[in-house]
């Protein structure tokens, strides 16, 4: 059992310290590993930058939290660090907007919610947030005395190899918090929230920074039918539909589905360019993605040199080929269940190896 979570006994007195609330490790999913690690970094980095202790505290990964205990044990380890406490840094995530409001409830300030970016100053720290669906940012300081607590919400952000090294370090050390409910005297009570179940994001709706398989339309997509079979694509493929400035500017897209430097930045695991260039204006916001496969009917469209699959065709016969060869795979009895990832991996397969590039 890991001792009671004391911040200001872990090193030397200092004048400041940050306590970072970091989620359980999931061994098996590198995706939220990779932000265990680049929130570790980050707060590492406001450490320094502050000349700060930090402390670093996870929970149990148990299947039920009860975040109102927890949020407790965060409280408290935060009050350890007395009057010299700088921050309450919280991952971002499900979880972490969970606790993050009953944190700062505990500790009577305020919470701030999906921070992208943090500016140290002579009086504090300034937290970035984007609003309005990420096409502006504003500048939120918690109130002079008050201690602010926020979550990060870091995606896309890379530590160097060596702040990575520090990070993981930093998080091995990390205090293990105990919830009463864990502990001595557990309350018979049941927790005031249960958790019932965690439903995937709507691929539709999701924020393109967080969606896995992005389906683009550039203005290749001609035509209003030929963007149904777009987002007839992205729903096989679980997918959400992306944009490139003139489809946006033409209106057939919602301005939150632009992809590039002045759009979203996004790190999918599959990202389908149909009928897209491929301007540095659009590819710049899109270099993270881990594969990408494009259509068309122009072999030198720069779009080519940046995928892992390219296909020289018309849309207009290539995408309905594409729909129906995804559908026969999904439907195909042996070994074609309907599971998207299979799907995705179809869309790969799909065309004629001819139209290669
Ligand atoms: C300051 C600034 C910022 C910008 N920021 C962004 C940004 O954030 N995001 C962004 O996307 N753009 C941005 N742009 C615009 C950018 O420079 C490009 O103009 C834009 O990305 C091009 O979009 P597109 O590829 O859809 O269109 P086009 O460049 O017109 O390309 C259409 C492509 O579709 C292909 N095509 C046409 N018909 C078919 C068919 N039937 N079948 C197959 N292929 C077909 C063509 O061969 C062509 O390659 C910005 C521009 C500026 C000046």
């Amino acid at each position: 059992m890991s001792p009671r979570p004391d911040i200001k006994s872990r090193g030397q007195e200092v004048a400041r310290t940050i306590m970072a609330v970091v989620s359980p490790a999931a061994e098996s999913d590198a995706a939220s590993a990779a932000a265990r690690v680049a929130f570790a970094a980050e707060a590492n980095r406001l450490t320094a930058a502050l000349d700060a202790l930090v402390g670093f505290a996870t929970w149990p990964d148990t299947e039920e939290t009860d975040f109102p205990a927890l949020a407790d044990a965060v409280a408290e380890a935060a009050r350890s660090a007395g009057s010299g406490l700088a921050a309450v840094l919280i991952q971002d995530g499900d979880a972490g907007r969970q606790l993050a409001p009953l944190v700062a409830r505990a500790l009577g300030t305020g919470a701030i919610l999906g921070a992208a970016d943090v500016r140290v100053g002579t009086d504090g720290l300034t937290f970035t947030k984007p609003v309005y669906g990420g096409w502006l940012e504003e500048d939120v300081k918690a109130a002079r005395g008050l201690v602010p607590v926020a979550t990060l919400d870091l995606a896309g952000y890379e530590p160097s190899e060596t702040k990575a090294a520090q990070a993981e370090a930093s998080l091995a050390d990390a205090f293990l918090l105990e919830t009463a409910a864990q502990g001595a005297g557990a309350p018979s009570t049941a927790p005031r929230i249960r958790h019932l179940e965690t439903l995937p994001p709507d691929a539709r709706s999701v924020d393109l920074v967080h969606a896995k398989r992005i389906i683009t339309a550039g203005m290749g997509i001609t035509d209003e039918k030929l963007l149904a079979a777009v987002h007839e694509l992205a729903d096989l493929l679980q997918g959400s539909v992306g944009a490139t400035r003139p489809v946006v500017d033409e209106g057939r897209l919602p301005k939150e589905r632009l992809i590039g430097q002045t759009g979203r930045t996004v790190t999918p695991e599959l990202y389908v360019a149909l009928g897209v260039s491929g301007s540095p204006h659009h590819v710049a916001g899109v270099r993270k993605a881990d594969r990408v496969l494009s259509v068309n009917r122009d072999v030198r469209a720069p779009i080519f040199q940046f995928s892992d699959v390219g296909y020289v065709g018309d849309l207009a016969e290539v995408l309905p080929a594409l729909l129906e060869k995804i559908k026969a795979f999904r439907d195909a009895p042996a070994g074609g269940d309907s599971r998207a990832a299979g799907a995705a991996s179809a869309a790969g397969a799909a065309s004629d190896p001819a139209g290669g590039v």
